[in-house]
């Protein structure tokens, strides 16, 4: 997958390791997948197929496995977006990020991890409450899409 920026995922990797875990192939495959994606936000069958497009013998099962394994070392971060869909995103603290999440066709757009700072300090400000602004948001509401679709 030359087209990924090579050294996030190395950096990846190397936080794989730092964590304890093993680096095996289809974990790096994965991790690779993941950052291949545009928004970089994938439900587990959208990985799946992907995996299997790359290696038909790939195995459900497995990427299952790999996810649950990624996600408990902290790689990766299952997103609930909506009642049954859950994707799956690549945590990095040097990219905090928030999720534009469309009610009508589910889709994820990654938005900047400044854009709740003016709500935060309006909020702290009239509220006095602290807004957690370092952990990823669910905002939701109709993409782009659906919005010239609709009506
Ligand atoms: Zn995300
Ligand atoms: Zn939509």
């Amino acid at each position: 997958m030359p087209t990924v920026g090579s050294s996030r995922v190395d950096d990846i990797i190397d936080k794989i390791r730092v964590s304890g875990g093993r680096v095996t192939q289809s974990r790096r495959m994965v991790v690779e997948m993941i950052l291949g994606q545009g928004d970089h936000h994938l439900t587990a069958p959208e990985l799946i197929e992907a995996m299997r497009a790359v290696d038909p013998e790939f195995h459900e099962s497995t990427v299952y496995r790999v996810l649950e394994r990624l996600t408990d070392l902290h790689v990766v971060e299952q997103v609930q977006v909506h009642s049954g869909a859950t994707v799956f995103h690549l945590t990095d603290a040097t990219h905090i990020h928030h999720h534009l999440l469309c009610a009508e066709c589910g889709a994820v757009t990654e938005t900047k991890g400044t854009l709740l700072d003016e709500v935060a300090a309006q909020t702290l400000d009239q509220h006095g409450f602290v807004l957690n602004v370092n952990s990823s948001t669910t905002l939701l509401g109709r993409c782009a899409t659906c919005s010239a679709t609709a009506g």
